[in-house]
């Protein structure tokens, strides 16, 4: 499985793009700067899209990917979240407010965006990929995701707060061969972090503890203007494994 990071921030200044990675060159998970990350010829082999919560950071560049493509004969995408999440993009983002409803555009028989309801702990397979959404504790309803090919496997926190079932979902996943989960805000900051739904270094390291499988931790999600202090602060836990995603690069599970 061929993961690309488009971006892995928590906010946007030049250089950050907010979080989306596509598996595969075909699937993307999140989409906070696809659009601002792929060329159009990237952008029009994207089919499938899976959110994992309304927030802007992982969604805001869905309405650009639409609009890019949209012209072209025979484009569409489809987008898969729970349905919380799903209900939240048709009332407040493809609202025809904040941006068309693509899914009767250009037609109801035709339209160029499906949303796609997905169970949760469920598998639904997507492009050759078997995913399944995981609940975890963010202030909107959101879930992780535990994406999959015949032989790897890799669980991806979306934003949360200390959680559990999550945890417990990884820990007996198979083929897991690494972790992505959230850092936003440094230590000092864990106020915020509490009000916010996300974690910081001291509670990352306590949430680390839950997992019982030898693979690496990927960071995401760290605010641009904390990112040094939360780096500094993540090297500090010395712990061997654990390491930030690079925007840009492709890792292979
Ligand atoms: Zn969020």
């Amino acid at each position: 499985m061929k993961l690309r990071v488009l971006g892995c921030y928590g906010g946007n200044v030049p250089e950050h793009g907010m979080t989306s990675f596509l598996v595969n060159g075909t699937v993307c998970l999140d989409a906070g700067f696809v659009s601002g990350a792929l060329s159009l010829r990237e952008q029009v082999r994207v089919k499938d899209v899976i959110i994992s919560h309304s927030h802007l950071d992982h969604t805001c560049s869905l309405p650009f990917l639409i609009d890019n493509n949209f012209s072209l004969p025979g484009f569409s995408l489809r987008i898969y979240a729970i349905r919380e999440v799903i209900a939240s993009m048709k009332d407040h983002l493809f609202n025809n407010h904040t941006w068309p409803d693509f899914t009767c555009l250009p037609n109801d028989l035709t339209p160029v965006l499906k949303l796609v309801e997905v169970p949760e702990e469920q598998p639904f397979e997507v492009n050759g990929l078997s995913i399944r959404a995981v609940r975890v504790s963010h202030i909107v309803p959101t879930t992780g995701f535990v994406v999959e090919n015949r032989t790897s496997a890799v669980a991806y926190s979306s934003d949360t707060a200390p959680t559990e079932h999550f945890w417990e979902v990884a820990n007996r996943t198979r083929n897991l061969k690494a972790v992505i989960v959230e850092t936003s805000f440094p230590d000092e900051l864990q106020d915020l972090a509490n009000v916010s739904g996300h974690l910081t270094p001291q509670t990352l390291d306590l949430e680390l503890r839950k997992l019982k499988r030898e693979v690496p931790v990927y960071l995401y999600g760290a605010k641009p203007r904390h990112l040094a202090r939360i780096r500094a602060q993540v090297r500090a836990l010395g712990r061997r494994r654990l390491r930030f995603l690079v925007q840009g690069k492709t890792y292979t599970f």
